[in-house]
Order: C-alpha cells, then sequence, then structure tokens
C-alpha cells in the first residue's frame, strides 16, 4: 500500500462533517436503514480505526463489503468527501492485512486476470446454468438449497457469446479520410455477452470518420479485483492495459462499460500513479460523451424515420454518471435517433443494485435495491431502457423478468447503430412489440 492511498483514505474520512446527507441517496441504507450501511456511519468507523480506537476486523470488513460502490453519497455530500473511495481504500488494507478468502483470490488471480480461462469458466457456467442449475431451480423441494434463486425463479444471466469479441474478425473502414484515430477499450462484460455492443461501436465510430484501433493484449479493467481488494492484482491489470493503449498514437481511448470507464479515467490515475504524469491524459472517453463532445452526430447519416416506432427511456449507471460525469450525452443521442419517443423515468439516476460482483455477493440486496427501479421503468411504459453498463444490463433484465414486464434492455450504441441503417422498419426489428407495430 503507497503512502499517498493511506494519506488520500484519511484525508476523505477526515472530510465527513457526519451530517447525514448521505443517508437519502445511498441505496444499500434505503433497504436496511442501519447507521453501518452508510457513507456517514462506515467514516466515523474508519475514523476510530485511524485513531487506534477500533481493530481492523473481519465483522468491519463485512461492513465495508455493504458498500455497492455507486458513488451517490460522494456526489451529494456536502463536505467534498469521496467516502466510497475511503471505503474501498479501507478493504484494501483489511485484505492485505488478513488476505483474501480462498475463493475471491481464484476469482480475482486465476479467473479475471487471465482471458483465456475467464472466458473458459462464462461457458462453463452456462453449460451449468442451462443443463442443471436453471432445470433443478423448477424442482420444488431442491429449489430453495440454490442460490440465486427468488420466488421460484433462477436468476438470468446472458449466454456466453460463442465466439468472443477479441477473437472476431472486425471490420474498421472509415468512410471517408479519416479524422482521426481512436483506441477501443472493451473489457470483459463486452468481450464475452456483448460482443455485438464492440461490433456496433466501430461501425459508429467508422461512420463518424474515425479509424479504430482495438489493440490486442488488452485484460480486465482490474474493477473487480480492486473491488475485492486485491490491489496487486488489479494493478497488474492496469499495467497489462497501459502497455497495450499506449502503444499507438490514439486520439482517445474509448469505453462501452462504465465501470471500464471510471477505472480507466478515475481510478487509476488515484489508486496506481505513482508519479503525477497521466499515461492517458485526457484520453478515455465513454462512446456517448465522445460522439456528443466532437459534435459527431451530424456526420452519422440515420434514417429518416419520422413516425414514434419504440418508446425508450434511459437508466443511468453510477459509475457513467456519478465517476465519469456523462449525463447529458446519451438522452441527446437518443433523444436525435429517428423513430425514438423518448421518455424521462423518474430517478433515473437512482442505483439499479446491480454492482458487477456485488450482485452476486449480495443478490437479495440487490434485487431490493432494483425494486424501486422496476417500478420507475413501469411507469414510462417504455419498450426499451437503454443504458451503457454491462452489470446495469445484466441485472435490470433479471429484475424485469422477475416483474413480468416485456422492456428489452439495451446500449444506447445498438440504439444508435439500428439508426444507422437506411430503414424505416430498423426499430419495428428491435421492438418487443415489432408484430403489433408493423401491422400498423
Ligand atoms: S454526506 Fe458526506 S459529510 Fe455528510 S455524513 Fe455523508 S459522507 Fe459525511
Ligand atoms: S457508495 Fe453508494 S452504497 Fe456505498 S455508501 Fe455511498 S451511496 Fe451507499
Amino acid at each position: 500500500m503507497t503512502k499517498d492511498l493511506l494519506k488520500q483514505f484519511e484525508k476523505e474520512v477526515k472530510k465527513c462533517i457526519l451530517c447525514g446527507a448521505c443517508q437519502s441517496v445511498c441505496p444499500v441504507y434505503i433497504e436496511n436503514p442501519d447507521e453501518t450501511q452508510v457513507a456517514r456511519g462506515r467514516m466515523a468507523l474508519l475514523d476510530s480505526v485511524l485513531s487506534g480506537k477500533l481493530e481492523l476486523t473481519d465483522h468491519l470488513n463485512d461492513i465495508l463489503s455493504s458498500c455497492i460502490g455507486c458513488k451517490a453519497c460522494s456526489a451529494q455530500c456536502p463536505a467534498g468527501s469521496s467516502a466510497d473511495l475511503a471505503n474501498l481504500a479501507a478493504k484494501i488494507i483489511l485484505s492485505r492485512e488478513k488476505g483474501l478468502p480462498f475463493y475471491q483470490k481464484l476469482i480475482s488471480r486465476q479467473i479475471f486476470s487471465n482471458p483465456g480461462i475467464l472466458t473458459t469458466s462464462a461457458h462453463l457456467m452456462d453449460i451449468m446454468g442451462r443443463k442443471l442449475y436453471t432445470p433443478l431451480s423448477r424442482v420444488r423441494p431442491i429449489r430453495p438449497l440454490l442460490p440465486y434463486v427468488q420466488n421460484g425463479a433462477a436468476r438470468q444471466i446472458p449466454p456466453a457469446s460463442a465466439k468472443p469479441f477479441r477473437k472476431r474478425r472486425l471490420v474498421n473502414c472509415p468512410t471517408s479520410e479519416p479524422k482521426g484515430r481512436v483506441a477501443l477499450f472493451y473489457g470483459c462484460a463486452v468481450d464475452l455477452f456483448f460482443p455485438h455492443w464492440g461490433e456496433s461501436a466501430i461501425r459508429i465510430l467508422n461512420r463518424a470518420g474515425f479509424e479504430v484501433i482495438v489493440p490486442e493484449n488488452m485484460t480486465c479493467c482490474g474493477a473487480p479485483m480492486l473491488f475485492m481488494g486485491d490491489y496487486e492484482t488489479a494493478g497488474k491489470a492496469m499495467k497489462t492495459n497501459l502497455a497495450a493503449l499506449t502503444a499507438y498514437e490514439t486520439d482517445a481511448v474509448i469505453t462501452l462499460c462504465a465501470t471500464c470507464g471510471y477505472m480507466l479515467r478515475e481510478l487509476y490515475p488515484k489508486f496506481f500513479q505513482e508519479s503525477s504524469a497521466d499515461p492517458l491524459p485526457g484520453k478515455v472517453m465513454d462512446l456517448q460523451e465522445f460522439l456528443i463532445s466532437k459534435n459527431l452526430m451530424k456526420d452519422l447519416i440515420l434514417n429518416e424515420e419520422t413516425r414514434p416506432l419504440l418508446r425508450v427511456t434511459y437508466h443511468d449507471p453510477c459509475h457513467l454518471n456519478h465517476g465519469m460525469g456523462v449525463r447529458e450525452a446519451p438522452r441527446v443521442i437518443l433523444k436525435s435517433l429517428p423513430g425514438v419517443e423518448f421518455v424521462e423515468m423518474r430517478d433515473a439516476d437512482r442505483c439499479c443494485g446491480g454492482g458487477g460482483l456485488f450482485s452476486m455477493s449480495h443478490y437479495d440486496l440487490s434485487l431490493k435495491i432494483g425494486r424501486h427501479k422496476v417500478e420507475r421503468i413501469r411507469e414510462t411504459e417504455a419498450e426499451v431502457v437503454a443504458t451503457a453498463c454491462p452489470s446495469c444490463m445484466i441485472h435490470l433484465t433479471d429484475l424485469l423478468k422477475r416483474a413480468g414486464l416485456k422492456t428489452r434492455v439495451l446500449h444506447v450504441s445498438e440504439l444508435l447503430n439500428s439508426a444507422l441503417r437506411v430503414s424505416d422498419t430498423a426499430f419495428a426489428a428491435i421492438s418487443p412489440f415489432s408484430d403489433k407495430r408493423s401491422k400498423k
């Protein structure tokens, strides 16, 4: 642990004035109104640790681990405390002192650190899920013994893609003289579950006039390891990724996953950078942010549909909103899409409960947090919830299925990619109500 990190951790704790403003926005506290479940309580506990009144214990680790890391407290905090980062730094210190549990070591050091093993694991889980877990979850006496079964239904996990993104033959041809060159950091979830997001992004960026580099030898961004407290393994992932991304001259590094973008842009410098030089200075940008900040939407030729074909709402991923400050760009894009009727959802910026591995370790709590989001989506009567985070996508899909809603969850880039087609049925093909609509 670097001294800088310890200092930063202490500074954020000392900033807390115990005002309690974080209580009203913390999704965990709203479900479990206990002072240990909110930033204020955790900052008080960490202050006691710093002054030597409290030991770093396994119980404290459990308390720190119940933070989903949504950053809503930090966004709300009048004292400017990044309580979520202090919480994370304390978890890292605890992991160092106590060691990681065996299963976390396995996940962090063997699985997430190795794209090949991660791919094999995803396929194994997929097969076991389909052949074993889902059928068993339908057998009444066995059902209560299984994890991730709630109200008689098993958790929905998307199937692993037959061919990961990094193994696909990618078409990369800007339509005209390139305006510039960008690198695409796709991350594990796009690689394994949503490779079509990556393909959509390349097509969009090409159509906007940019050459896209997909560097070889990239690995997981390191967020799952860091959030488990495995600082060293996350640091190795950062070094691998920075070596891959800085091997090319590029104008920007484009991300599609809110957490990858937040990790590369905010957490790499805050947690790992020993020197003040940023290896990717101002370069890491979410795809939507890039398109809007560079005024590129005008260069994309969209189809000419004028009828509203698809009612779309938007869910703000926490790491995109509070982590990267990207709020307007996705809305501007969605509102500009022909055939889309955009409807704003209430509490769009409230956490859905996904939180990456949090929804694996705290599934019941994730579902409770998500219930509020489902009701807000239901109110909009939207056919599609657009978002920009694989974890939100997976969790929202599970929540909506459980609630019996037919609303689909799509990445903004999927909708934009569909709008690039010169076809007035593009959105009708996406809509879950396409049959009804195409007959009109
Ligand atoms: S809002 Fe900020 S200052 Fe107030 S209790 Fe929460 S962390 Fe502390
Ligand atoms: S990061 Fe989110 S879950 Fe954690 S304390 Fe802050 S508001 Fe609560």
